[in-house]
């Protein structure tokens, strides 16, 4: 007899749970579990369509839903499907990696009408996420107000802002590109709440939008005039420098030397949103869709013992995809440690009909079929259906 761990979530934090627990107990029986039937988590439905090579990490996640006693159950809902008190008496160990995705609120008023999103809803959208099929209507929209100074906030303006040619190569689902291409977009603000000098972009997703094909990046210099060596440990106060840098580039950049306009303003905290407007610290602007990007909360779990948290879940909505990795892998051992001290459990398999790895390769084939006859990675198939259907061989 072996122990059994579940892992609920199969996004990147999930998949390093999966590789800390191997590497320290080989035979370890893991199921991986995921509410929708494809895996990787945000590495599939968050980091942006035209990051093929963020997206790349998923080749490692593959080499590991190889192993035979890696299972990936994807349609299982824990909480809907089964109950996380089901869970823990089956599993010697449950993993909690469901990571944190429901749009914080900015807390201004008009911020619930329907012309304002969160950014989880808008970029599941044009990554394809099922339960995100539809997007803002784009067909009037000129100016787009994005909330926030993180690389979120740069991947939302990056990709309304490159023109179909910029975005052939990507795996942006289609109706979302040609919504994003057929849009009369004339200006993008990236609005940060505090001065340039606090801004959290890092640097070469800052420089990127200064090499945009139909977007010119600009900035005001008055804005600029700040100095970002006094504080903070080294590798911040570079990055920091160099964005400032960044910015003093946009700042010479040419007002309408192309088609549309990115526009990085600061200490611009938001007031209040209203039909076509934004009103900011600093003045009104001109908005017909306002996107926030200020981060993310998260579902509850069950905190007890034999439960152990990893990634987002556990440390918050914060970090790269691989800085996830160490944080699962000390869990991990943890995890361990907690089994080392218990009889493996025996019982009936607990898992209700899922989406094995075979069924999500299905649905891999299917999708870089239909890509390669575009010259795209991948058309993603948005339908949870469809996706069933695919999976399931049907
Ligand atoms: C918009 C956006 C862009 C990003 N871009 C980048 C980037 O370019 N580069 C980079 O390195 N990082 C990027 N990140 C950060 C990166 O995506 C995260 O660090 C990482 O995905 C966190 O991994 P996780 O496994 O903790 O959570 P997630 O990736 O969110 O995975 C959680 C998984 O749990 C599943 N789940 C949730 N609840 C349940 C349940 N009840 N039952 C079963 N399954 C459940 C979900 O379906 C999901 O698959 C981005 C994040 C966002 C939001």
């Amino acid at each position: 007899m072996t122990h059994r761990v579940a892992i609920v979530g199969a996004g990147p934090s999930g998949f390093y749970a999966a590789d800390g627990l191997l590497r320290g107990q080989p035979d370890l029986k893991i199921d991986l579990i995921d509410r929708l039937p494809t895996p990787f988590g945000l590495a599939r439905s968050g980091v942006a369509p035209d990051h093929q090579g963020t997206k790349a990490v998923v080749r490692q996640f593959e080499r590991l839903l190889a192993q035979p006693d890696v299972r990936f159950a994807g349609n299982v809902e824990i909480g809907r499907d089964l109950s996380w008190d089901e869970l823990c008496e089956d599993y010697d160990a449950v993993v909690v990696a469901t990571g944190m995705v429901v749009d914080r609120k900015l807390g201004v008023p008009g911020e619930d009408l329907p012309h304002v999103w969160g950014s989880w809803k808008f970029v599941a959208w044009l990554n394809g996420h099922p339960d995100f099929r539809h997007g803002p209507d784009l067909s009037a929209v000129r100016q787009v107000a994005v909330i926030g100074n993180g690389n979120v906030a740069l991947d939302v303006a990056r990709l309304l802002a490159k023109g179909p040619d910029e975005m052939a190569r990507s795996d942006i689902v289609p109706e979302a590109g040609d919504a994003i291409a057929k849009a009369p977009l004339t200006d993008i603000h990236v609005i940060g709440r505090r001065g340039s000098e606090h801004a959290s972009f890092t640097n070469n997703e800052l420089a990127e939008m200064g090499r945009l094909g139909r977007a010119v990046a600009l900035a005001d210099s008055a804005e600029l005039a700040v100095d970002a060596s006094a504080t903070g440990p080294t590798p911040e106060r570079l990055r920091k420098a160099k964005n400032l840098e960044i910015l003093r580039g946009f700042a010479a950049n040419k007002s309408g030397s192309k088609p549309l306009s990115v526009h990085f303003r600061f200490n611009a905290a938001p007031v209040a949103i209203r039909p076509g407007e934004i009103e900011l610290a600093c003045g009104k602007l001109a908005a017909d869709l306002v996107i926030t990007c200020i981060g993310y909360h998260g579902e509850e779990f069950p905190r007890r013992e034999g439960v152990f948290a990893v990634g987002w879940a556990r440390h918050g909505p914060t970090g790269t995809i691989p800085t996830n990795r160490a944080d699962s892998h000390a869990v991990a051992r943890d995890v361990l440690a907690w089994l080392g001290k218990r009889d493996p459990k025996s019982g009936p398999d607990p898992l209700p009909r899922s989406i094995d790895a075979a069924g999500w390769h299905r649905i891999d084939k299917a999708e870089v079929a239909a890509g390669s006859a575009h010259g795209r990675p991948r058309v993603k198939f948005a339908d949870w259906k469809a996706l069933l259907e695919i999976a399931r061989g049907d």
